[in-house]
């Protein structure tokens, strides 16, 4: 039987090929990151001969169904901030090295279009440090691999639509998801401040990451992510002045360093309404948390669906 090719190593890539690996079936990952994970990352930074450490992603996870509870009990995460919501540790980036461990996964390659053959499909994908978003695909040749029985696309659906035939983009069409500018900050004293914050402002939502379980907790290091609304109207504003706008907000000192990261896909604000799309006669399917809700855990169903649906047709 010819492997399955699964585009996207986030929770949903991870928890589909996972699945499908118990299942018995070869698969083969792609993603255009350094690493598996997706929008559970943890980005280190460096500053005078200190690593620095910050969940510019998702900032902590909830289960509320045994199977995405069974995972979080196995990935090594603890209570934080309460005893309802789990982080990874010792970063959010860690739930993404358990799910990827024995899995076949590319990453740094950005996968640019799908070809059906006779044989079965083809992937073509290039480096994805060649790959400008907003900009035009470089010229150089991608790579072909394949031949596969099924892809199955798992990038939030704006990205998916750009690889998928009309059949699966179309009733991708009204997924919408909120952008969120993050900004990692450090500080050289702690800040008189709770550990974590939820505004109705410029900033949505900021926590003390150096507090979560795991982390270093004699450094200062703080995530402030911006609400949809300051997001969206920033969304093009040089990283300095978001930085500048969203610190701020907050009653803090001039940080040891500041940086942000945007995401242009962040929490979903309109959902598809089925947990997957699997079109058996194509072998296409399409799995993320853009399905039914922008959490980790829906993630993580939408990719066990999917892969029942494969392994059943
Ligand atoms: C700022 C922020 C805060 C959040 N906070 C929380 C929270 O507190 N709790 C919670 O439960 N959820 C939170 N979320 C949502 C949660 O992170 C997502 O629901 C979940 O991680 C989505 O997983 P996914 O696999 O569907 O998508 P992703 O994690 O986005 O995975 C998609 C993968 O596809 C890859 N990819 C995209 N295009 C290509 C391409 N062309 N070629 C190859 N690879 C490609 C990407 O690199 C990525 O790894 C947050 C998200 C953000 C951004």
């Amino acid at each position: 039987m010819l492997p399955i090719a699964v585009l996207g190593a986030g929770l949903a890539g991870l928890s589909a090929a996972q699945a499908l690996t118990a299942a018995g079936r070869a698969v083969r990952l792609f993603d255009k990151g350094r690493a598996a994970g997706g929008r559970l990352a943890t980005r280190r930074i460096e500053h005078a001969g200190q690593s620095h450490r910050f969940d510019h992603g998702a900032q902590y996870l909830r289960a509320e169904r045994a199977g995405f509870a069974a995972l979080l009990e196995a990935g090594g995460t603890a209570p934080w901030p309460d005893a309802k919501r789990r982080v990874p540790v010792p970063g959010m980036s860690a739930l993404g090295r358990h799910l990827a461990q024995g899995l076949d996964i590319r990453t740094g390659r950005h996968a640019s279009a799908l070809h059906r053959t006779a044989e079965g499909w083809m992937v073509a994908h290039l480096d994805a440090a060649l790959v400008r978003p907003g900009r035009p695909m470089p010229s150089t040749p991608a790579e072909l691999a394949g031949p596969f029985s099924a892809v199955l696309v798992t990038f939030p659906a704006e990205q998916a639509r750009a690889i998928l035939p009309p059949e699966l983009a179309a009733p991708l069409a009204p997924i919408e998801y909120a952008p969120c500018w993050t900004v990692m900050a450090a500080f050289d004293r702690k800040l008189d401040l709770p550990d974590t914050l939820r505004y109705h402002g410029p900033i949505g939502w900021a926590a003390r990451d150096s507090a979560k379980p795991g982390r270093e907790a004699a450094q200062e290091n703080w995530v402030i992510q911006a609400g949809p609304e300051f997001s969206r109207a920033q969304l093009e504003a040089p990283t300095e002045q978001v930085i500048a706008a969203l610190l701020a907000e907050l009653p803090a000192p001039a940080p040891l360093f500041a940086m942000a990261h945007r995401w242009r896909y962040s929490l979903l604000e309109v959902a598809l309404g089925q947990p997957c799309l699997w079109d058996a006669g194509l072998g296409l399917g399409y799995a993320s948390d853009g399905c039914l809700a922008g959490r980790a855990e829906s993630a993580w169903e939408s990719g066990q669906a999917l892969a029942q649906r494969v392994l059943g047709a």
